[in-house]
């Protein structure tokens, strides 16, 4: 019995060394085995060792023949196969014998390998001898570690996944408070839709590596779908002082130019943060930091907003409002009011038509819905673009009506249109449509845009303007002043009037900058050769200042308040044939 780990060479009498002494057809049936099989006596020296088995182990059979089978164990194995083979000459109950065993095995190179062996005893010409068989179960080992690691990771970028976030965000919970960030890159899609995905791939794994080499080691960065990542900070070691400042810095590296081969991408990220600690859930958290980032986007991207109540609020009250008006858009609920624009003489010119919700809420109660409320989200969600088709036709069919009688034909109407609708591809395929339809004339149409499109894609908004303009179709700048003005851009468009804000209009008599900029606004547009028009009108003083200094048309509650269309054209028709 070998008691030593060692390997010692010793030459048996029983079976001859290799395979060769077993005959033909059992050696070529080893010898092209998957498993390889090792023979050793009852002192635990090799006799014999088959081909499969010299693959696996990287030894050839004359070298290990005559050694102790501990050659091909780690050093503890070796000292516990020692003990079982004692013990089971001893008490005759083997531990070892008959059962497949998943134990670990030692090639030349000193390399440990996962491997299964299945033990069998024969005694032969007295002796005793047993035989290993041998599985090398490296790859399934791999396999499965591998299937472990994907199930956990994100297979991208290799950074943790959602579950595995979930999992180590509740540990940590169990013994720190934490700061948990949600970071969405801003505008990414652009890069997947100009570059291509594989582009877009590349630029995450090097913004995730960014991320995960700037967090201390103690923390956690992971990948959700899409741009979103997640960073778990503990704040045990760290004060939520350091907390954000790690954070300021993981927007800093998002910034930092991307080079790849093919190009150059710029992106910035918005961060959510919330604070939280056994009190709360992981789920909890999460969908915490998700409703910051929504106020980070909100507020203009590239930056970091932190987790309050009222933000969840503010995420469900948008939620519950964009599935209101989905409905409300099914049952009609939207209608088209009017409100005049008087010349000088106070005598009805144009007028604005203005987007109600007269909203049935669960109770059955009415209740009229400022478009302030419900366009922002319209236009987020496509839906301003039927929205604002339904008004075109309502305006269409108020303006023929208006062609009946000579006082009332020159009146025009203007629609507000929202850049989404301005660039929708059927834009003005729609207008013809809704004008032909109603024989209206589209010289009494008059479109409001904001200073804002002038920003979008200009070729684009040019050929848009170029083409409605042809067919006689009006512009008006609206809420001029407050927004972005590139006068020499104004100059090269098709442009008729400019609506001066109404926060000038109010806000002239007590604040000299105010008026300063309204003197400015009207001088300008009399140089440029514009109409003007001054919103928000409530005021007799207010509108006699406009009109001194060369207002042409002025809107608001002094003259009238928005009406419903069918009523609005009934007062002036009436009132025109007074
Ligand atoms: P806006 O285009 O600047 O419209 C003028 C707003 O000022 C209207 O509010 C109008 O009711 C209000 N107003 C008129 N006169 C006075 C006044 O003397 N004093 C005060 N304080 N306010 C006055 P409204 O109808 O709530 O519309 C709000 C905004 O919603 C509009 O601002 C416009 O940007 C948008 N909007 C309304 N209808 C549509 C639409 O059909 N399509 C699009 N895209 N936007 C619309
Ligand atoms: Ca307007
Ligand atoms: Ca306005």
């Amino acid at each position: 019995m070998s008691t030593s780990s060692q390997p010692q060479h010793q030459h048996s009498n029983g079976i001859t060394n290799h395979t060769s002494g077993l005959n033909e057809l059992t050696r070529v049936i080893l010898d092209n085995l998957l498993d390889g099989v090792v023979l050793i006596d009852a002192k635990g020296i090799i006799q014999q060792f088959t081909k499969p088995a010299e693959k696996i182990f990287g030894y050839q059979a004359e070298e290990v023949i005559g050694l102790n089978v501990s050659v091909l164990m780690p050093a503890h194995h070796a000292l516990a196969h020692d003990t079982y083979m004692d013990n089971y000459h001893r008490t005759g109950k083997a531990k070892i014998i008959g059962i497949g065993r998943a134990v670990e095995g030692k090639r030349k190179d000193g390399t440990l390998f996962p491997l299964d062996l299945a033990v069998t005893q024969i005694d032969r010409d007295g002796q005793r001898f047993y035989i290993g068989t041998i599985r090398d179960t490296t790859k399934q080992h791999e396999d499965s570690k591998r299937i472990e690691f994907l199930s956990n990771h994100d297979a991208l970028t290799g950074l943790p996944n959602r579950e595995k976030l979930i999992y180590e965000l509740d540990a940590y919970l169990q013994h720190t408070a934490v700061c948990v960030a949600a970071i969405n890159l801003d505008f990414f899609n652009r890069i997947n839709t100009v570059h291509g995905y594989a582009e877009g791939d590349t630029v995450l794994c090097r913004i995730a590596s960014r991320l995960h080499n700037q967090v201390d080691a103690d923390c956690l960065v992971a990948r959700d779908l899409g741009d979103r990542f997640w960073v778990v900070i503990g704040l045990n070691e760290n004060s939520l002082e350091a907390g954000q400042v790690q954070l300021k810095k993981l927007l800093e590296v998002i910034r930092q130019p991307v080079q790849t081969d093919s190009s150059i991408h710029y992106v910035t990220g918005s961060a959510g943060v919330v604070v939280g600690d056994s009190k709360a859930t992981a789920l909890e958290l999460l969908s915490q930091a998700e409703a910051a980032v929504y106020q980070a986007k909100l507020e203009g991207r590239d930056r970091v907003s932190m987790y309050e109540p009222l933000m969840r609020s503010k995420v469900a009250e948008d939620y519950e409002i964009e599935l209101a008006l989905r409905k409300g858009m099914q049952k009609d609920e939207l209608e088209t009011w009017v409100q005049s624009k008087v010349d000088t003489n106070e005598k009805v010119a144009s007028a604005e038509a203005l987007m109600r919700w007269r909203h049935i809420d669960e109770q059955g109660q009415q209740i009229l819905i400022s478009p302030a409320n419900f366009i922002p989200i319209a236009e987020r969600l496509g839906l301003i673009v039927p929205m604002g088709r339904a008004m075109m036709n309502h305006v269409a069919q108020a303006l023929s009506q208006l062609q009946k009688s000579t006082n009332t034909a020159a009146i025009t109407i203007a629609i507000n249109v929202s850049p989404r609708q301005f660039l929708d591809s059927n834009f003005s395929q729609d207008i013809r449509a809704a004008f032909a339809e109603h024989n209206a004339p589209l010289t009494n149409l008059i479109l409001e845009i904001t200073e804002n499109l002038l920003l979008k894609n200009l070729q684009d908004v040019y050929q848009a303007m170029a083409e409605l303009s042809a067919d006689g179709v009006r512009f008006s700048i609206d809420d001029f002043g407050t927004g972005y003005s590139n006068l020499k851009r104004l100059q090269q468009l098709p442009i008729n009037e400019i609506k001066i804000d109404q926060s000038f209009v109010q806000e002239a008599s007590d604040s000299p900058k105010m008026k300063a900029i309204l003197d400015g606004i009207l001088g300008m547009s009399k140089t440029l050769g514009l109409e003007t028009v001054a919103e928000g009108v409530e005021r007799q003083c207010q509108a006699d200042y406009l009109i001194e200094h060369g207002c042409q048309f002025l809107q608001g509650y002094l003259y009238s308040r928005p009406a419903p269309i069918v009523e609005w054209l009934e007062k002036v028709q009436r009132e025109a044939a007074l």
